[in-house]
């Protein structure tokens, strides 16, 4: 691309050399910037620019500058937090195209029938009023229901006669989210759940609202009463209540029919401007900062927790690393056998003590 053509006066080869860094990683964090600004800013002053000096404000402005260039072309910059570790990320994002196009533009047919399927898994099935999960784990990314076209799906892509989608195979789909995960679209926990990132987010972010969210806002309190009170409706798509970006990892307000969700790094701030007073702003209801949005939805109830003490989940853990063998047979049995592995587990680990 050429972006000088379009270039505000003042624009020159350091900022090209910033707009050309920025697309080839697609998203920025000023920890990522300082190293190339201090890089241009050594060339532009044929002196030594430590990353370190690098400020903020520095960033801001070769942002805007490259904000400018690139709108001719169809191109927004768009900023968020990391709903974590809250560093704020910038995104190159496409103005224009449908967004799944952004992130299928290398893949085949069949892999970006397969992303549209992971992502109807992950804000449909995997995201319930009763669990909001919003992710999904990597055995569920790889079953044959996310793999292969539905039915459904199949019959209308032969009634307008085109190539049928033939699914993915496991190993074909395990390639496509390694890469979907170094290009920075989806991210994987350590227990293995996916979710959007930033960058993704930012990208998919109007086309998530309108793909599986319902124009209509209300619902009745009392599903037989269509025409009496209403409350606002449960959304799959939803925004945190002190920043207003989505959400898709966080805490809910305890009461289900209730949609007031915080992300984790806007909670402080909230309830700070509300005296401390920790309710829902909506229903009033206690907020006690367990009830979950995002894979802790699952991974903290306690079926979940059962389950991994038997599957032995938690051999991944670098403390233990040559469990993993027997435990997995024991994942076969039951009650009892759970018992049997954390008594030889705890018996394990005052072995690997005594090693040290
Ligand atoms: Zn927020
Ligand atoms: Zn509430």
């Amino acid at each position: 691309m050429d972006a000088a053509d379009h270039a505000a006066p003042g624009y020159n080869n350091g900022n090209r050399a910033f707009i050309q860094s920025f697309m080839a990683r697609g998203t920025l964090t000023l920890r990522e910037a300082k190293p190339i600004l201090a890089a241009i800013f050594s060339v532009e002053s044929d002196s030594l620019v430590e990353p370190a000096d690098v400020t903020q404000e520095d960033l801001e402005s070769y942002i805007s500058a490259a904000a400018d260039a690139v709108s001719p072309l169809d191109y927004d910059i768009r900023t968020t937090q990391h709903q974590v570790t809250k560093e704020r990320v910038w995104a190159f994002v496409n103005s224009i195209s449908d967004p799944l196009t952004q992130m299928a533009t290398i893949r085949t047919t069949e892999e970006t029938f397969y992303i549209k399927r992971f992502l109807d898994a992950m804000f449909i099935t995997y995201n319930t009023r009763r669990r909001e999960v919003m992710a999904i784990n990597s055995m569920q990314a790889l079953e044959a229901k996310i793999r292969k076209a539905g039915k459904e799906t199949a019959a209308e892509e032969g009634t307008q006669s085109q190539a049928p989608d033939k699914g993915v195979t496991a190993e074909q789909a395990e390639t496509l989210l390694k890469s979907l995960a170094e290009e920075g679209w989806i991210s994987r926990s350590r227990e293995n759940y996916y979710t959007l990132t930033p960058r993704a987010l930012l990208e998919l972010k109007s086309w998530l609202f309108a793909t599986y969210n319902d124009d209509e806002i209300e619902e009745p309190v009392d599903p037989n009463e269509p025409d009496g009170p209403k409350r606002e409706k449960w959304q799959p798509i939803k925004q945190c209540k002190a920043c207003r970006e989505i959400i898709t990892i966080g805490q809910r307000c305890a009461d289900l029919a209730c949609t007031v969700r915080l992300h984790d790094i806007c909670e402080a701030g909230f309830w700070a401007s509300r005296k401390g007073v920790k309710k829902c702003p909506e229903c009033s209801t206690a907020w006690d900062g367990k009830h979950y949005v995002g894979q802790k939805a699952v991974t903290t109830t306690e079926e979940y927790l059962k389950g991994k003490r038997r599957s032995g989940v938690s051999k991944k853990r670098p403390a233990e690393p040559s469990d993993s063998e027997e435990e997995e047979v024991e994942a076969e049995t039951s009650t009892m056998g759970s018992r049997r592995t954390r008594t030889r587990r705890a018996s394990s680990s005052s072995d690997s003590e005594e090693d040290e």
